[in-house]
């Protein structure tokens, strides 16, 4: 199979806020030192909903960018780079674009939960309605095995799949397929290419999982065999095509959600955010004017955390006997909000201590993300490329 890489990506927003450092950030902070991580900025994605605005694309860019370094994306892990920058998926999205059916894509829930959000704005677009097209192109030209997303993204990631799938019946077909893949079995030696024929007799046969996952996990040990035979060997397990695309995994983002002060989402539209650079003071100033629990009127009256939104950043930055003498303290009106305020304010600005400092060089000297993000592009263009020859070659347009 393919190697195991991650693929995700974000709209240029501009600066960041501590909700996108806990909900995803934390997240690509963890994966990084797990797998190979490709990490981009959508620029194109940011279009399909702000084209006739697109003044702010590239500031916002680059300040999203200083402030994933200053969070603790490591660019010696990772490959950081810019969706623009790599034609190639605007090349595959319009290729897949040929064989997806127009009912794919309306029936993505975001497609009309937007429309209906977005009233303001004209989305009746083509661009608008292939975003899900496109974000699938982003990932499918990396063959990621994993995406980290929301529960509101695991459509999106079901469809990636199910367009890789068909791309792979329509174009995998490869003259003399079967002949080539019997003789790949044979190069796997007699004893694993009785197994590996057993095991895929009982998967199509008997439709059995297990017998597919073992013969994959058997695959994946064999190392003697070409890129191409594996790949055949994977295509022929499940049926007579090889497999072009892979299909990628969702791998859900932990819980790990920051409310904005007044406990709606966070979001620089609200005016409830903390950005993730922002300075200490006015951390200080922005948690200690945070509303509380609203029955709270005066000092001696008692209060219940859970209708309070400082007790959900309690539970995302204390610890437990912190927690415990919050929920102590407020119940019997023992403590005042702002006394319950202030080991937030401490853990925040702790946190935010290494983030001002990474990012100082960044500030100080901007060729520095420059030379980042241009080393990213080039080795996403690579790994694009690879799979291009593929998908040309598989599509008729490789015109060797
Ligand atoms: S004591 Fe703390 S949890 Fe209770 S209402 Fe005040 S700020 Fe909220």
């Amino acid at each position: 199979m393919y190697p195991d890489r991650v693929v995700s990506g974000m709209r240029p927003t501009g600066s960041m806020h501590l909700g996108h450092y806990h909900g995803a950030l934390k997240n690509w902070i963890k994966l990084q030192a797990e797998q190979p991580c490709l990490f981009f900025v959508a620029d194109w994605h940011a279009l399909t909903t702000h084209y006739d605005d697109p003044s702010v694309i590239e500031r916002s860019t680059w300040e999203m960018l200083i402030d994933w370094l200053a969070a603790g994306i490591d660019p010696s892990q990772t490959t950081l780079f810019i969706q623009s920058r790599v034609p190639e998926h605007a090349e595959l999205h319009l290729l897949l674009s040929m064989a997806t059916p127009l009912g794919w894509l309306e029936r993505v829930p975001t497609y009309k939960d937007q429309i209906e959000n977005l009233s303001t704005r004209d989305l009746a677009t083509y661009g608008f309605l292939g975003y899900p097209l496109l974000q699938a192109a982003d990932v499918l030209i990396y063959r990621a095995s994993l995406v980290p997303v929301g529960d509101d993204q695991v459509p999106h990631i079901e469809m990636m799949r199910e367009i890789a799938r068909r791309f792979n019946h329509l174009y995998g077909k490869e003259k003399g397929f079967e002949e080539k893949a019997e003789k790949a079995v044979k190069k796997l030696g007699s004893k694993r290419a009785k197994l590996y024929s057993e095991l895929r007799t009982e998967y199509q046969r008997d439709g059995k999982d297990d017998a597919l996952e073992q013969a994959k996990a058997m695959l994946d040990d064999a190392q003697n065999l070409s890129l191409g035979d594996r790949e055949r060997l994977f295509g022929y397990l499940e049926g007579s095509r090889k497999l072009i695309l892979v299909e990628p995994q969702a791998r859900l983002t932990a819980a790990g959600r920051l409310p904005g002060l007044d406990g709606r989402k966070m979001s620089k539209s609200y005016g409830n955010a903390i950005a993730l650079r922002e300075d200490k003071e006015s951390v200080g100033k922005k948690i200690r004017t945070m509303p509380t629990d609203p029955a709270r009127v005066r000092r001696t009256d008692a209060g219940d955390p859970t209708r309070c939104p400082v007790w959900q950043f309690h539970q995302v930055y204390s610890d437990a006997p912190t927690q415990a003498w919050v929920q102590r303290g407020c119940v019997s009106a023992g403590i005042g909000c702002i006394e319950c305020k202030q080991p937030v304010i401490d853990a925040i600005v702790k946190e935010q201590e290494p983030m001002h400092e990474r990012a100082q060089q960044y500030l100080d000297d901007p060729s520095l993300v420059r030379a980042i993000v241009a080393d990213g592009n080039d080795a996403a263009r690579r790994l694009a490329q690879e799979t291009m020859r593929d998908v040309r070659e598989a599509m008729g347009l490789a015109y060797t």
